[in-house]
């Protein structure tokens, strides 16, 4: 099939790469010349694993091309897919302003029959209202989909090709019959739906995984208190089938380019239909006082004596595996630990140029290795928990450091790890090691 995309980013490109790797046509368009050439050149402007090979192959087969021209990716296109970002208003709405110029582009460019489908993540009648608004600058005939994204930035590319679900929402037989074509052979795991249900299906996924990993935290916020270690409980709590184990892991809570706004989205959309959506006020307010768990323990452990110390910081990305640091914790974190005169050294094994890019603020010394961050710090604190933090050599960590302190913000290390160190040790909702 010959498909579009329109906006090549995180979803755009990886959906693109995957469709080609499933034997389709795809053209995959971008607004910014900079992202269009960089894929021309056989670049990649985003850190995925394995995106990078599979996108040379569907390239060298003539399966996958990028431009900026839309209105030629359209016209030789039969499915146009929309996958242009959605990002937070400061009301914490969606911003629809990209797909609405995007829907109305794909319009003015159609020369015939086409199925456009929205993959960005979009309030509930947004596709309805797209095509009106489409239909008001056309007369050739479309139907709607609504095929919303649930890849993991990190896993992406598995994600795509073995999905737990692919959720179509269609009002037209033929469009949904579409789908399932353009989806093979993953179409067991297609579920059609109405276009609206499959709208919400999306902001309230991403809702009860956020409220899963708040519900954790604050029992973590508990267990440190009583004594009890959070990862045992999660661990007992998730061999029971109705609750299950995953996103139970306390920390610093979510972030990144989803959770934190799909869940104020979904909040104002529940407004606008006059509900108060009183749980997910909640699961946002708890992450939001998360992210002070380890500055909370650099308190305790400092005192009055904080400003002035040397924190170092590794991981700055939102979580490992990706270079997006969008509404990641780390930022909140850091920026507040400079405006309390703390100096930081930071570190990230992947997402440090992007990070240091929209941080804004003096006070940072950027590292360029996990143990030159570490180096004379009065304490290390981990925030995001890639593998390489993993392997390191915690005798030699306790040398670096001018105080064996560790807050570890993932809970990435055990208590074998440290045997052996003199490193005081904390992490969230487990009995601190000293
Ligand atoms: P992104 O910011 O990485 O990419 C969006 C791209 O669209 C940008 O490159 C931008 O230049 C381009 N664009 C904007 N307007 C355009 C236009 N008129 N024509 C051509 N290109 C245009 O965004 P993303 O992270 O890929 O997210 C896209 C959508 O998918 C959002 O709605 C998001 O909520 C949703 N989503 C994202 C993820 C994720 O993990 N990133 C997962 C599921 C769903």
């Amino acid at each position: 099939m010959n498909i579009a995309i329109i906006g090549t980013g995180y979803v755009g490109l990886v959906s693109g790469v995957c469709y080609a790797k499933l034997g389709h046509r795809v053209v995959c368009v971008d607004k910014d010349p900079e992202k269009i050439a960089v894929l021309n050149s056989g670049g990649i402007p985003i850190y995925e694993p394995g995106l990078k090979e599979m996108a040379a192959e569907s390239r060298l087969a003539g399966h996958l091309v990028f431009t900026t021209d839309l209105a030629f990716a359209v016209r030789r296109s039969d499915i146009i897919m929309l996958a242009v970002g959605t990002p937070p208003l400061p009301s914490g709405e969606a911003n629809l302003a990209y797909i609405d110029q995007a829907a109305i582009e794909i319009a003015e460019a159609m020369n015939g029959y086409k199925i456009v489908v929205v993959k960005s993540t979009v309030p509930v009648g947004t596709n309805e209202r797209l095509a009106k608004l489409m239909r008001s600058r056309t007369i050739m005939r479309f139907d709607s989909v609504s095929l919303p994204e649930f890849l993991r930035e990190g896993s992406a590319v598995e994600d795509t090709l073995r999905p737990d679900r692919i959720i179509v929402g269609a009002e037209c037989e033929g469009a949904a019959e579409q789908m399932i074509r353009l989806h093979e052979p993953l179409t067991e795991q297609i579920i059609v739906t109405d276009i609206r249900s499959a709208e919400m299906i999306k902001y309230a996924s991403n809702a009860f995984l956020a409220t899963k990993i708040s519900f954790i935290n604050e029992i973590a916020n508990i267990c440190e208190k009583v004594g009890a270690d959070v990862t045992k409980v999660a661990e007992g709590m998730g061999y029971d089938k109705r609750i299950g184990p995953s996103f139970l892991k306390a920390g610093i809570g979510y972030g990144g380019s989803c959770f934190p706004k799909d869940t104020r989205a979904l909040i104002q959309i529940a407004g606008h239909v006059d509900y108060e959506f009183k749980l997910l006020r909640s699961v946002v307010e708890v992450n939001q006082d998360q992210r002070f768990n380890v500055i909370r323990k650099l308190e305790a452990i400092f005192g009055s004596e904080l400003p002035g110390k040397t924190i170092g910081v590794w991981g700055l990305a939102f979580k490992p595996n990706t270079d997006d640091v969008r509404d990641s914790p780390a930022l909140e974190i850091i920026r507040h630990l400079v405006d309390r005169g703390v100096k930081a050294k930071a570190y990230d094994p992947i997402a440090l140029p992007n990070f240091r890019a929209i941080f804004g603020k003096e006070g940072v010394e950027w590292c360029n290795k996990a143990e030159e961050a570490a180096q004379g710090a009065d304490a290390l604190i981990l925030l995001t928990e890639w593998d390489e933090f993993a392997g390191v050599d915690l005798a030699r960590l306790q040398r670096v450091l001018k105080q064996p302190i560790l807050i570890d913000g993932r809970n990435m290390f055990k208590e074998e790890h440290l045997a052996g160190t003199d490193f005081a040790y904390y992490s969230v909702g487990r009995p601190s090691l000293s």
